[in-house]
């Protein structure tokens, strides 16, 4: 690519605007401070930590970036139309949209009381439905938009313990996958990246200790993965990927799934 051209495509990223569901905290927050860096308006969706919003809004603020804030419980549909609602007045577009609020709910099945199971399912799957269905005339506009959904390789790999979560992220790469079939004609591109164990208050607030422990040493690579190696597939998805991939599910796990 010739600098002049580089150039151009560096400038076109700088007009873009991004949401990034769950942007507070962990991998959410990563994807954030990745995507701002690389010149985009960074929309921050949280539902609670006001506080961890703020100080990264001022944090990247200070380093010169422009960040705003959009309070929404992804589970609550008219939230989700509100705060989409103030996207577009706010920014008047909207070319990236990363689907990454999520909750853990840890127990057999069986003591799960279906509440839970529900709220879990509300969510991972509800918030990724209402955002994609909120964002899809916007994304559309210039046949360029891009959809980034967070799942896990709890989807794929059965694991005890898990059902509400690992239900909710299999429908979301289903979901995903659908999504990237439908809007592929009108320039939109839909792809899933599912991380193992990342170090983020989620997995620093899981019971089963020793499982966890267990699962890192079974690894070709036996550590933790950083919300900032997240990030990076994300970032590489949302702006670098070529425009043919589309659907794709992203491994991101330290090899803990090779051949699974
Ligand atoms: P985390 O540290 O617990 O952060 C969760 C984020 O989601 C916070 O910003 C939180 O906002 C937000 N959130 C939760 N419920 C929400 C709701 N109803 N509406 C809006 N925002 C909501 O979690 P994480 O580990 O970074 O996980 C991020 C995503 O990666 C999740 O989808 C998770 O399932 C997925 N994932 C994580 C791992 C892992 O090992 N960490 C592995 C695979 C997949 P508030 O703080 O304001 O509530």
């Amino acid at each position: 690519m010739s600098e002049t051209t580089q150039d151009t495509a560096e400038d076109d990223v700088e007009r873009r605007v991004a949401l990034v569901t769950g942007g507070s905290r962990g991998i959410g927050r990563a994807i954030v401070v990745a995507l701002a860096r690389r010149g985009l308006t960074v929309v921050i969706n949280y539902r609670s930590d006001q506080a961890a919003a703020e100080s990264l809004r001022a944090e990247l603020a200070e380093a010169g970036h422009t960040v705003t804030l959009a309070r929404a419980d992804v589970s609550d549909r008219g939230e989700v139309k509100a705060m989409f609602k103030a996207l577009r007045r706010d920014h008047g577009r909207l070319d990236v949209l990363i689907n990454c609020a999520g909750v853990l709910h840890e127990g057999l099945f069986m003591f799960t009381p279906a509440d839970r199971f529900w709220e879990v399912l509300r969510t991972n799957l509800g918030g990724v439905e209402a955002c994609c269905r909120a964002a899809i005339p916007s994304l559309s506009r210039r046949r360029d938009g891009r959809i980034v959904n967070i799942a896990s390789i709890a989807a794929i790999h059965a694991t005890a313990g898990l059902s509400a979560y690992a239900a909710s992220k299999a429908a979301v790469i289903a979901l995903s996958q659908v999504l990237a079939r439908e809007l592929a004609g009108i320039g939109v591109r839909v792809n899933v990246v599912a991380p193992g164990l990342v170090e983020t208050d989620m997995t620093a607030g899981m019971v089963d200790e020793t499982a966890r422990e267990r699962a890192l040493s079974q690894q070709p690579i036996p550590r933790i993965g950083r919300p900032e190696e997240v990030a990076n597939l994300v970032t590489y998805l949302a702006l670098d990927a070529p425009d043919y991939m589309t659907g794709t599910v992203q491994r991101i796990d330290g090899g803990a799934m090779i051949g699974g």
